[in-house]
């Protein structure tokens, strides 16, 4: 302990090697020993010879001669290691944010840090020195830690609610283990984790986190997500009807398998821009097919790239606004402004045509009366059948320009769908299309224009034989009926062809509207029909056969019912057909 050797010690003054404590102090300690004539306790030593500060456990003892103290033995154990672990936990007890404790099983607290007081708002943790840990504890939690702790089993990751001194309750999480000593009593040592910013922070981002998925629910918008190879990570429930299947199968398929293949390129190309520009939101109208029936829609594509917090992609944001009737409503405002535009020309151009057809069907008339050689009368017959039929057809454009009921006579329905069907017979024919005539008789005259409502079976008898040669199809039946409903004589045009797509059927009757083709028809035939049967009062409407094949039927008012239509009565010529 002196490093110094046995014979460099014998005989030589304990004050040589200890500075501390000085002679005096050791003079001063000599009357208490030597009354009680023993002593045990630890001193705290500077030795001179090594510069060191050392701890000894001392227990002195009196040599005694016939009662007088002779000298001292003294037993000096080096405890500094034990010592300086000691203090060294105590300092890092006392410094500890951490609450640290020490309890018996029943939870009498025997020791705290000053880290646990503080979380427990008491401002000297020897106030809550015997306190007891359970009555801290709020809740059902507290029965299971009496149990665990009763059991002498470890305390692990038990959520805690405990009261403040103040009342408020605080959220930790509690470790403990029991420590036995020598003894045989058992001890816990545990430690507190103050989580109540934690769960403040959880509670928030739940909040979050329910706030953001109801926004994706009740957003009107699909919200779909991709990643950078523009493959579905998520959809909203919205992507779900969209696409029409569960949002739960779309991660992992490529956006381009839900969209006209078309849409191919616009969507790499959007892709690309969002990746190149990223915080700007880039737009595009996409096509996807919709459900079973695969209709098909118009989107409005609108996404913005996502970015980690270095600024790397990690995919794709998008919203999908479905905006096929808002395009239908715009091209059918387009379609009717150009219907009027075309409307106002045409009825222009044909009111000038018609003085000069009315002035030469006259002529004709005249030349007639006034005689004409034989030879010229065959000429005649021509020129007056076709300017008739020229001012026919103007007639007719100027009725499709601004409908009005002119020449109304007393028509029998069934006679005029004869004569349609008589006028078709030679296209029929060629067609391949046999027409199943069923007509009631006598079915009660009404007032119509009869060239006007010819017009319209006309136009329903080419479109059946149009539907049964589509797709390729060699031929098919049309099934014409007729009938009496109440106020109404009615009549069906049904043919076996593909039948009207429901999602066509409002679109039909309006102008401009074919799904045949630049070259099948330029969708006029319909809205005309229309045109001319609301001019009568009359009504028409499609649905579909049993088979599939469509289903026109025209109803128009007999004389005696309440007439609501819009057209016009100029004048009525009087007749039968
Ligand atoms: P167009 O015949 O020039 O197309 P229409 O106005 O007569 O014009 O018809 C409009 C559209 O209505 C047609 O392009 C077709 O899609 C649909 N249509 C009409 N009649 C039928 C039918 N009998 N079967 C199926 N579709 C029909």
């Amino acid at each position: 302990a002196v490093d110094r050797p046995f014979e460099g010690v014998i005989g030589k003054l304990l004050s040589d090697f200890l500075e501390q404590p000085s002679p005096a102090e050791l003079q001063a300690a000599l009357p208490a020993f030597l009354e009680k004539r023993s002593w045990f306790g630890l001193v705290r030593a500077h030795l001179s010879t090594t510069g060191q500060w050392r701890y000894f456990e001392c227990t002195l003892h009196p040599v005694l001669q016939d009662d007088s103290v002779l000298a001292v033995t003294v037993i000096a154990d080096d405890v500094t290691a034990e010592r300086e672990r000691e203090s060294l936990f105590s300092a890092l007890f006392e410094t500890l944010q951490e609450p640290v404790w020490v309890s018996t099983c029943e939870g009498r607290l025997l020791d705290l840090n000053q880290g646990m007081a503080s979380m427990l708002a008491v401002e000297q943790r020897q106030q809550l020195l015997g306190a007891n840990l359970f009555a801290l504890v709020l809740g059902p939690e507290r029965d299971a830690l009496q149990e665990v702790m009763r059991r002498r089993q470890p305390v692990r990751d038990f959520d805690l609610t405990l009261v403040r001194s103040d009342g408020a309750p605080v959220a930790c999480i509690a470790n403990a283990t029991p420590v036995v000593d020598v003894s045989g009593v058992a001890r816990y040592h545990g430690t507190l984790t103050d989580i109540s910013k934690r769960r403040a922070v959880e509670r928030q981002l739940a909040y979050e986190q329910r706030f953001k998925e109801q926004l994706i629910v009740s957003f009107p918008d699909a919200i779909i997500t991709l990643d950078a190879q523009g493959r579905f990570t998520f959809g909203s429930p919205r992507a779900e009807i969209l696409f029409g299947c569960p949002a739960s199968s779309l991660p992992g398929r490529p956006l381009t398998d839900y969209f006209d293949p078309q849409d191919a390129t616009p969507i790499a190309t959007l892709l690309r821009d969002c990746v190149s520009e990223p915080g700007t939101a880039c737009t595009r109208e996409l096509h996807p097919q919709v459900g079973a029936d695969g209709i098909w829609r118009t989107v409005q594509m609108r996404a913005t790239a996502l970015l980690d917090e270095q600024q790397r992609l990690t995919g794709i944001v998008a919203s999908l606004r479905d905006i096929t009737e808002e395009k239908q409503l715009e091209q059918q405002v387009i379609a009717q402004e150009r219907m009027a535009a075309v409307g106002q020309m045409i009825e222009g151009f044909a009111h000038e045509l018609n003085n000069p057809l009315t002035a030469m069907v006259g002529a004709c008339e005249l030349m007639r009366q006034d005689g004409v050689p034989a030879a010229a009368a065959h000429h005649l017959d021509l020129l007056e059948s076709q300017t008739s039929r020229a001012r026919e057809i103007v007639q007719n454009l100027i009725l499709f320009s601004r409908p009005a009921i002119e020449g109304t006579a007393t028509v029998d329905v069934g006679k005029l769908i004869e004569r349609t069907v008589a006028l078709r017979r030679h296209s029929l024919r060629a067609k391949n299309v046999s027409v199943d005539l069923g007509v009631a008789a006598p079915l009660p005259a009404i007032r119509a224009v009869p060239g006007q409502l010819m017009q319209v079976f006309l136009n329903l008898l080419i479109n059946a034989e149009d539907a049964c040669r589509a797709g390729g199809r060699q031929g098919g039946t049309v099934r014409i009926r007729t009938g009496c409903d109440g106020g109404f004589v009615w009549c069906t045009f049904q043919d076996d062809g593909p039948g009207v797509k429901p999602a066509d059927a409002n679109f039909i009757f309006e102008p401009f509207f074919t799904t045949k083709g630049p070259r099948g028809g330029v969708g006029l035939g319909l809205s005309i029909c229309r045109s001319i049967i609301q001019a009568h009062a009359g009504r028409i409407e499609v649905s579909s056969a049993p088979d599939g094949g469509a289903v026109f039927r025209v109803s128009l008012p007999r004389p005696n019912a309440e007439v609501g239509g819009r057209g016009r009565v100029r004048s009525e010529t009087r007749g039968q057909i």
